[in-house]
């Protein structure tokens, strides 16, 4: 599938006429690959994980947000393809709109896939460990550091995933970065101050 076909559900989900969220022809300038965490208040709230793979940002929302804790398993529900831009996406998606509610970037930073690297394997392509469906990531963020798996469970409709903080010198049970540092990473704003400033 070419990069220009991964994008086609999210174009056609979205009238870029009415909402302000970038259409995905925007080319990135680093060559480290990114990944956004993007809290969204919609009709739930929940946490959009996004990891640059293949040209694309690949997506996952995450109902409970990631966890600094290895113990725990957090759901994270694979969603269609973002465009590399929508990374730096901050704002109000109208109501009538799909995604209708307020996005905020919660964390974002470069990220390494580290799969593969403590056994004798040769280090597996990321886009490989995506279809295979487990993929390992040092995340450098400004909240999150450290590794992190994404595994696919063969529960749902091949779209539920879970996303599980490895347990290096980076994990902290007693963190929780989800309600402790709830501000925006690049603005430092509160969801109610992203409307706020949207609608005056
Ligand atoms: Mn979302």
């Amino acid at each position: 599938m070419s990069k220009k076909d991964s994008l086609k559900e999210y174009r056609k989900k979205r009238d870029f006429k009415s909402t302000s969220e970038p259409t995905g022809k925007k080319k990135k300038s680093s060559d480290k690959p990114i990944f956004v965490i993007q809290k969204h208040d919609a009709s739930n709230l929940h946490y959009d994980f996004r990891l640059e793979i293949d040209g694309v940002l690949k997506s996952w929302a995450i109902p409970k947000g990631p966890s600094m804790d290895p113990r725990d398993k957090r759901l994270a529900i694979l969603t269609e393809d973002h465009p590399i831009g929508y990374a730096e996406f901050e704002g109000v998606i109208p109501e009538e709109e799909y995604g209708g509610g307020t996005v905020m970037i919660w964390d974002r930073g470069t990220y390494e896939n580290i799969k593969g690297e403590n056994d004798d394997e040769e280090k597996v392509k990321v886009i490989k460990a995506y279809k295979n469906g487990h993929l390992t990531v040092f995340l450098h963020g400004d909240k999150l550091e450290g590794g992190y798996a994404l595994i696919k469970t063969k529960r749902g409709k091949g779209d539920q995933w879970l996303l599980i903080k490895m347990d290096d010198e980076y994990a902290d049970a007693r963190r929780n970065p989800v309600s402790s540092q709830p501000k925006s990473a690049v603005s430092g704003r509160t969801i109610k101050q992203i409307e706020k400033d949207e609608k005056s």
